[in-house]
């Protein structure tokens, strides 16, 4: 508080800032004076704790690790006071953002004048400009903005409803009536785009200090950027709830309102569209009468020219809207089945098949070429990502780059779509091959929480995640995702590459040596898959093809057993309730309060808010679950679990930490052994001269939680996944289909074989790497990581 008020104090003292200059020699006095505070601070906390600086900088250190949720939040703010402390250019950034307001909470503006006091003030602009701003502030599609925003604003404050299809729409209808007000201003005012654009350039600096410049970021940041369009709607939301009786009747209101709109929803995309397009028709009709009243005549050839203008106008016009909604669909589609059907019905709007760009060139280019036209800015992202990683440098010969297509005619085929196989999948079909991923699940149901890593998550942003899930990796700490979310995403960048993916399919081997795959109905045909390369990523103790023969080794004795109960998310409950962490030897008193009042016997627990459901994760030690009544013995085998009793141990642990009843579980509560890790001796292997039969597969890659089961609470699972993955596709990028051919005709199989044994080094590294000795294995520039292993290991661990 003491440093609050300090800043508070002394922020208009950096009023220069603005044209004037910097004052260093008067800021350096207050900046000792802000360090002097904070420490003082720092060591009354240590004398209270009886604890020596060097203690606090470790526990610090450990922290960090471990913080997350909101506690990094404040932990965040905690580092930037240090950090303030230690650099005089943070501290000064800090003082002058204290002195800005807020986007929108300037107070009403003053009489112009060119006074630098305060904290707005009025720039000398050019008479264009001036009046650009006030025709902004006052034309009607600038009121047709404010109506939308309170029309609209109730929609955002269901956190369930985070991200919904709606709240886009929304944003691209907001962003509609943004260019419509700034278009009439600049037209009004006679200024053109360019004009404004370089004033914004020139006058950067100040952006935020004038009122006129305030007003129109206001509107201009939400239409650009859909978080801050979030943020303004939901800022506005809750204004808008604070009104309560007045505001409780127009929700009534809106509710019936929307349940009559529903039953009027169209059936199909192009009856929507067709909406659409009709009410552009009647726009233009009216434009038309209008005009009809205007001299001179036109002739009969010129109204008939004119017609068939507007015709084929019009019937651009519904494709576009067609091919937008099909895109969004596909974008929004929860989950694997759905994301399929979407996908296929925006392919259907190519009846004859997508147009070839150029001879042997990739699906994707095929479907970018034909789509890219017809997509806004914001909904082609994904597509500008997925580009991006295509045709980019770095992967060097003889591999060769993803465009060049090295793997081109090699039919690969990946068992099971958990989140290593679909990134696997990626690769493969990047490099050029044919690929087909077989889930044997129908929906990808998993709630679970998966903590990823630094790299994995920059990983997945240039895959396009955030044009996916626009929060992705947004918050500070740890990133977490729900394990389906991840599936999800990957799900839909394989279609987009052109992967044939199938659920509620198993693959399997048949007896007479080829592979096969069957659907979940036992009446499904049973059919053979062509297959050069098998990757098997179907999980630990899951191979579909087992006589390759290969053989694990077990690591881990200690008795470690996972508890994941997963609560349902239901709008306004438990949505107070902070993410935590905790750990026995950091916080005794917690643990011991668990264990006397609900015998619940832990080494650490977690709690993460997952988009759908709470959930709780611990390791609980066997004495527990015998006093909880779940476990007969110490050492019982989990699968003679009593369920009704874990279910009654989870909810009493939930409901230990705040979490209320009224929150059902989303799934069975489940316990999980992870004492013996198996892994797999080799992780790729050939199958001998003449393959494994006519059409079984010539190679065998192990990846995933099948070549190397990870110790899931260090977040190593996704991590050494898809290392392994990329790690395979770069090894196998060195082969092409003439290699395959040669095998499958018993003449050589030198080529896999060299690759086979090229790709065990990176698999002993693979094998090593834990959360504690990252360092010693991987390559600090984490955003660099790439295919070549040379661009994630250490070179000399790799010579
Ligand atoms: C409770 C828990 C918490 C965890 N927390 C973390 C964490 O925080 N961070 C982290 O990195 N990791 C964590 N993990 C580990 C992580 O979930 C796994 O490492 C990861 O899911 C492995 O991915 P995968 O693709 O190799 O295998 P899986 O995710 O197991 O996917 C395999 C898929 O193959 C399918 N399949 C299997 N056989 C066949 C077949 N014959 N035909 C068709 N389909 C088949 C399965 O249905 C499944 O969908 C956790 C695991 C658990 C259980």
């Amino acid at each position: 508080r003491e440093l609050a008020a300090f800043s508070a104090a002394h922020a208009s003292s950096f009023t220069s800032y603005l044209p004037g200059g910097e004052c260093d020699h008067r800021w350096q006095p207050l900046h000792a004076e802000y360090r002097e505070i904070f420490e003082k601070h720092v060591q009354r906390f240590l004398a209270r704790e009886s604890m020596k600086e060097q203690e606090f900088l470790a526990l610090t250190r450990r922290y960090s690790k471990n913080v997350c949720g909101e506690e990094a939040e404040e932990w965040g703010n905690f580092v930037r006071q240090l950090t303030m402390c230690e650099d005089f250019s943070h501290f000064l950034e800090f003082m002058k953002s204290q002195e800005a307001p807020g986007l929108s909470s300037g107070p009403s503006p003053p009489e112009p004048s060119s006074s630098t006091s305060g904290q707005h003030q009025h720039l000398d602009v050019s008479d264009e400009m001036a009046a650009f701003f006030r025709c902004l502030q006052h034309n009607t599609a600038r009121q047709a903005l404010a109506d939308f925003v309170l029309t609209h604003a109730l929609e955002f404050v269901v956190r369930s409803k985070e991200h919904r299809h709606e709240w886009y729409l929304l944003y691209q209808e907001f962003g509609r009536l943004f260019e419509q007000s700034a278009s009439a201003a600049l037209e009004e005012a006679g200024l053109s785009l360019e004009s404004l654009a370089s004033f914004m350039v020139q006058t950067l600096p100040y952006l935020e200090r004038s009122y006129e410049i305030q007003d129109f970021l206001d509107v201009c940041v939400p239409a650009e950027d859909y978080l801050s369009f979030v943020d303004l709607m939901k800022g506005a939301g809750a204004a808008a709830l604070e009104g309560s009786a007045e505001v409780q009747g127009s929700m009534q209101e809106r509710a019936e309102l929307e349940a009559g709109e529903q039953q009027q929803l169209p059936g199909s995309i192009s009856t929507h569209a067709q909406a659409q397009a009709q009410t552009h028709a009647g726009e233009q009709l009216a434009a038309n009468a209008h005009e009809q009243e205007m001299p001179p005549a036109e002739s009969q050839e010129e109204v008939g020219q004119r017609s068939a203008e507007f015709l084929a106008e019009l019937s651009a016009l519904e494709r576009t809207q067609v091919v937008r909604l099909a895109f969004r669909d596909f974008l929004d589609a929860p989950d694997a089945e759905p994301a399929m059907v979407c996908f296929h019905q925006l392919l259907g709007l190519w009846p004859g098949g997508l147009p070839h760009t150029s001879p042997g060139s990739l699906f994707f280019s095929e479907l970018n070429a034909a789509v890219r036209p017809e997509l806004d800015r914001r909904l082609s992202g994904i597509l500008d990502c997925v580009e991006r990683r295509l045709t980019e440098k770095g992967v060097a010969a003889p591999h060769g780059r993803y465009c060049a297509g090295p793997l081109a005619g090699v039919h690969c085929v990946v068992c099971g779509a958990g989140p290593v196989g679909l990134r696997a999948a990626i690769e493969l079909r990047a490099l050029g091959a044919e690929v087909s991923v077989f889930e044997k699940r129908r929906q990808f149901s998993r709630l679970n929480r998966l903590k990823l890593w630094e790299w994995v998550k920059f990983d997945l942003i240039g895959w396009g995640a955030r044009q996916l899930m626009p929060k992705f990796g947004a918050s500070a700490g740890h990133l977490h995702i729900g394990i389906r979310q991840l599936q999800l995403l990957l799900w839909k960048i394989c279609l987009l590459l052109g992967v044939n993916v199938q659920v509620g399919v198993e693959l399997f081997e048949a007896p007479d040596s080829v592979l096969v795959v069957r659907g979940a109905d036992s009446d499904h045909p049973v059919t053979v898959v062509p297959c050069d390369l098998l990757l098997e990523a179907g999980g630990p103790n899951s191979l579909a093809w087992p006589s390759a023969g290969l053989s694990f080794d077990v690591t881990g004795t200690a008795q470690a057993t996972g508890l994941v109960a997963n609560f349902e998310r239901r709008p306004g409950l438990g949505e107070e309730l902070k993410e935590f962490s905790w750990a026995r030897q950091f916080n005794r008193e917690l643990f011991a309060r668990l264990q006397s009042e609900l015998h619940a016997d832990l080494e650490n627990i977690v709690y993460l808010r997952g988009e759908e459901a709470h959930y709780f994760v611990m390791t609980p030690r066997h004495q527990g679950l015998v006093a909880a009544g779940i476990l007969a013995a110490v050492g019982s085998p989990l699968s003679s679990a009593s369920k009704e009793a874990l279910q009654v141990h989870a909810r009493a642990i939930a409901s230990f930490f705040g979490l209320p009843e009224a929150c059902g579980f989303a799934a069975p509560t489940q316990l999980f052994d992870f004492s013996k890790r198996r892994s797999c001796r080799v992780a790729m292997q050939t199958l001998g001269p003449g393959g494994s039969g006519s059409g079984g597969p010539l190679l065998v890659a192990v990846v995933g939680d099948a070549l190397l089961e990870p110790f899931w609470p260090e977040g190593l699972g996704i991590t050494r996944g898809f290392l392994g993955a990329l790690d395979s596709a770069w090894e196998l990028s060195s082969l092409r289909a003439a290699d395959f051919e040669a095998a499958r005709s018993g003449q050589s199989t030198g080529a896999l074989e060299a690759a086979c044994r090229a790709r065990e080094k990176a698999c002993k590294l693979l094998k090593q790497i834990g959360a504690a000795n990252q360092n010693q294995y991987l390559l600090a520039d984490d955003r660099a990581y790439g295919l070549d292993p040379r661009t994630r290991y250490k070179h000399h661990l790799l010579a």
